[in-house]
């Protein structure tokens, strides 16, 4: 648990809504992020939160809608309001469809394939259904639970531990945009620095123990295991 309530109101105030759609639901888009203050990460002292996490969050509108984030209505639904989970993998997944974002991918997640909820903790779209390279934000991670991104791993590890990003598009055959590769930079590194995640513990999904997927993608794979992870590992010798 992390004293953070100077720095969560610092946080709110670098979260905005989506610029588009708006008008009854959408994902919080996370559009800069702060530097954790001192003293934050795994062995900060214990805060006087809630010592477990909600097991569900806002009423659905319908049965068809995800558990939402109403624009701008609660900044502090930014930062978990319990423990924090002490993530130990960063997982980047691609959406293998040319189109997508938070919202759909949870309709998609709970109709079609029976979850809780999104699986995902961020989605980071293409300027389909969210703008290019926006970070948006899945209710998984308000509430600190484990990931349905990462399945079939030895004890669930990735599941349990492991936090997904999901960037919209197929990289099979291209790379992300520049704008999600930039999100993507920017996330993992704040993420990576927050949990002290190594470089190691960053992978492409068919990376995982038993995985048997080209997710996400071989052009997204080969610039995670280079850029990305000389971004990090640079980051964390300093
Ligand atoms: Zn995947």
């Amino acid at each position: 648990m992390f004293i953070r309530n100077a720095w969560l109101a610092a946080t709110a105030m670098l979260l905005l809504a989506a610029s588009s759609g708006c008008q009854h639901r959408t994902y919080r888009i996370l559009t800069d992020l702060p530097e954790p203050p001192p003293g934050l990460g795994p062995e900060a002292p214990a805060a006087s939160c809630p010592a477990s996490c909600p097991t569900s969050g806002p009423t659905p509108m319908s049965a068809a809608e995800s558990q939402v984030l109403l624009c701008d209505s609660n900044d502090a639904l930014w930062a978990p309001e319990c423990r924090e989970v002490a993530w130990r993998y960063i997982v980047i997944h691609h959406s293998a469809t040319d189109t997508g974002g938070a919202a759909s991918f949870d309709r998609l997640h709970r109709l079609v394939r029976h979850w809780d909820e999104l699986g995902y903790h961020f989605v980071i779209g293409n300027g389909s259904e969210s703008a290019d390279g926006a970070i948006e934000i899945g209710p998984r991670w308000y509430k600190q639970k484990w990931g349905a991104h990462c399945g079939g791993t030895p004890n669930n590890e990735y599941n349990e531990f492991g936090i997904g990003i999901c960037l919209v598009g197929d990289f099979r055959q291209h790379l992300p945009s520049p704008r999600q590769l930039a999100a993507l930079s920017r996330l993992a590194r704040y993420l990576a620095k927050r949990y002290q995640i190594g470089p190691e513990r960053i992978i492409g999904h068919g990376q995982a123990p038993g995985a048997t997927t080209e997710c996400p993608g071989q052009q997204l794979q080969a610039y995670i295991m280079t850029t990305l992870h000389k971004e990090i590992a640079s980051d964390q010798s300093q």
